[in-house]
């Protein structure tokens, strides 16, 4: 009989625990409780998850809510490209603006060969090290070629080549997180209003002797390129190149840059993305080199750029 009586009081203890913890859980849900946006779910959903900060925040989950709050753009997801942005903004309710898809230029052309005045680096192998070691390259510019750039990308988009950091554009979204690890800063994001544009492929800003004594390739300031096409305004030395005002497609504008690559003594203009035909020809035999080809596809947002 007490062992019945024993059993009882305790399940009428266990009872009375599991109503109180129950009332308890319940009150705490109701009065903790916050509204979470069901579209931010819905745009998580549709973004390619790769957490990749192109956007400008921490990871897709933190843009999909300022998306959903209405604090950010619905095409700000470079690797996600137009058609992520139209999901977003179908999410969203709202119409896609029209924007150029934006890639990375590397405002260097100098390979191993091309750089003088070399010496040896023993530090740590990354170019964040190597930047603060002065003397490692006789350019204080250029590009230092040990892969900061590479270990950001996601995509496997940017490789060193001959000490030179070059963009594969058939893989290139134009998140730009190499431009954020260049301690050197002389990579930028450009829109691609074509398959194939101009870019100034050197940030070297110093007097033309110092920068011939550094590079075979530098630019030297001459201002040859600026004379024949109004595109271009010197800036410390350097050309820099109006893409607002560039249109590919304009002829007058087209024969200008023909010329001022004509005119650079030290082919510091180059044309960066899709080959061009005669290319294709001139290579039909061998591997193409990784920055001629390009496939272009996302539409992306409006960061500032200079070439
Ligand atoms: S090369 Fe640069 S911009 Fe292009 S995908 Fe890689 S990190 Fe992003
Ligand atoms: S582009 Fe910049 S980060 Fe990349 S290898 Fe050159 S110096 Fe290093």
């Amino acid at each position: 009989m007490l062992t019945v009586t024993l059993i009882t009081l305790a399940a009428a203890t266990m009872l009375a625990l599991a109503v109180a913890a129950g009332s308890i859980l319940g009150w705490a849900n109701r009065a903790f409780y916050v509204a979470v946006d069901a579209r931010v779910t819905r745009i998580q959903s549709v973004l390619p998850g790769v957490n990749c900060s192109g956007c400008g925040y921490v990871g897709c989950g933190e843009y999909a809510e300022a998306v959903a709050a209405g604090d950010a753009a619905v095409n700000l997801c470079a690797p996600g490209g137009a058609s992520c942005a139209q999901a977003v903004a179908g999410i969203m309710g709202v119409d896609v603006e029209p924007s150029w898809p934006y890639r990375a230029i590397v405002h260097c052309a100098a390979r191993f060969d091309q750089r003088l005045g070399r010496s040896e680096y023993r530090g740590e192998l990354s170019c964040s090290a190597a930047n603060l070691v002065a003397g490692y390259q006789g350019c204080t510019y250029g590009c230092l070629g040990l892969e900061d750039c590479v270990r950001s990308c996601e995509f496997d988009a940017i490789h060193v080549i001959e000490g030179l950091a070059v963009i594969d554009y058939r893989k290139c979204t134009g998140c730009g997180a190499c431009v954020d690890a260049c301690p050197r800063h002389i990579i930028s994001r450009v829109p691609f209003k074509a398959s194939r544009i101009l870019a100034v492929a050197c940030s070297n800003q110093d007097f033309g002797n110092d920068v011939r004594a550094v590079c075979t390739f530098g630019c030297i300031g001459c201002k040859a390129c600026e004379r024949v096409s109004s595109l271009f305004a010197m800036q410390d030395n350097l050309p820099v190149l109006d893409y607002d005002s560039y249109e590919p497609d304009s002829a007058p504008q087209a024969e200008e840059l023909d010329k001022s690559i004509e005119k650079c003594p030290m082919e510091s203009l180059l044309w960066v993305g899709e080959p061009a035909p005669e290319d294709i020809l001139a290579t039909a035999d061998e591997e193409l080199p990784l920055r001629a080809v390009a496939d272009f596809k996302t539409t992306v947002d409006q960061a500032e750029w200079r070439g």
